[in-house]
């Protein structure tokens, strides 16, 4: 008993000591101006701008990967506050984002 105890103690340790180095082996460092815009954006889903969500274009204007906000239904104000932004606001690595509304 006090070997099954031994035993679970020791790899219960020993699992958490590699989840603990995974952890930072492994850590993606996420920007939160995806969040930000994502919440900026009209939230309907509607895959209009060629994405699976409004998630997704926001994570691919933070990314750089389109410099247009292509979301049909986002009225012009909302656009002209993500252009604001991305403008204003610098990224993990400290540069910022010109897109076109
Ligand atoms: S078109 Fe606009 S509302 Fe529709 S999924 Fe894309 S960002 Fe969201």
């Amino acid at each position: 008993m006090l070997n099954a105890i031994l035993m679970m103690t020791v790899v219960s340790a020993l699992m958490g000591l590699i989840l603990g180095i995974a952890g930072k082996v492994f850590y993606v460092q996420v920007d939160e101006r995806t969040e930000t815009v994502t919440g900026m954006l009209p939230g309907y889903n509607c895959g209009g701008c060629g994405y699976p969500g409004c998630s997704g274009l926001a994570a691919a204007l933070v990314d750089k990967e389109v410099a247009v906000i292509s979301c049909k239904p986002c009225k012009a104000d909302q656009k002209a506050k993500i252009v604001e932004y991305l403008a204003n606001t610098p990224g993990p690595d400290g540069t910022t984002i010109t897109v076109k509304a």
